[in-house]
């Protein structure tokens, strides 16, 4: 069921901090999707490939979906054609995959690396030396617009700061080291999306507070 006071609230909230919102739509009816869409949101994140593929293909065309779950290689090429942002990229091997479909398609697929920086070990990502070593001109059909991150599942509020404030600093620390200029910086979820935009988030993800909670 969609939230619809949570999302005026939180909508409000993240224009004054200009961030962008990503409604987290996973294992949610199509039908809350279209409701929250014609509440204006045009933004939504999916973790599952076929889910995605369903959903894109009954949803308004110019939705922008992201993809935010993990992704196998071999199932790049049923979202290449149309994605809008693919904020998982956790491999080189991934980004090679992202480079062939985009090509293939015609087109180049914005990505952001998704980045290491919590405790669990289950969680994906590069971590900050693969970063500094990533040669991002053998990827020419892929725009690198940022970086995303996970903060570990935890109460410990200080933690999930300190993770944040190291994932921003690795931001900067890319953008320098490789003389580009990113524009997303992607952190922050419905427990922890303020405490991440003071931090420098500047994309959040938020699902259950705008969906409720999933089973
Ligand atoms: C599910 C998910 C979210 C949203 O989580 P909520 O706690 O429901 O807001 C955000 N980011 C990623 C990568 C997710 O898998």
């Amino acid at each position: 069921m969609v939230n619809e006071t949570a999302y005026k609230e939180i909508e409000e909230f993240l224009k004054s901090k200009y961030t962008t919102l990503v409604a987290v739509s996973k294992i949610k009816p199509a039908a809350d999707i279209q409701k929250m869409y014609d509440l204006g949101q045009r933004e939504f994140g999916e973790n599952y490939v076929q889910e995605l593929v369903e959903k894109q293909a009954q949803l308004p065309a110019d939705i922008q979906w992201h993809f935010i779950g993990h992704l196998q290689s071999n199932k790049v090429k049923y979202i290449a054609p149309f994605v809008h942002l693919i904020q998982s990229v956790d491999s080189e091997k991934l980004l090679k995959e992202i480079d062939k479909q985009a090509s293939k398609n015609n087109r180049k697929i914005n990505v952001l690396l998704q980045v290491h920086i919590a405790e669990e070990q289950t969680k994906f990502g590069f971590d900050k030396k693969e970063l500094v070593n990533l040669d991002t001109a053998l990827y020419p059909h892929v725009n690198i617009t940022g970086l995303m991150g996970m903060a570990t599942f935890t109460e410990d509020k200080q933690k999930v700061k300190k993770e944040f404030e190291h994932l921003n600093d690795l931001y900067k620390q890319f953008e320098k080291e490789k003389n580009i200029k990113l524009k997303t910086l992607s952190m922050g979820m419905s427990d922890d999306y303020e405490l991440a935009i003071s931090c420098g988030s500047n994309m959040v993800r938020i699902g259950s507070l705008l969906f409720g909670r999933r089973s």
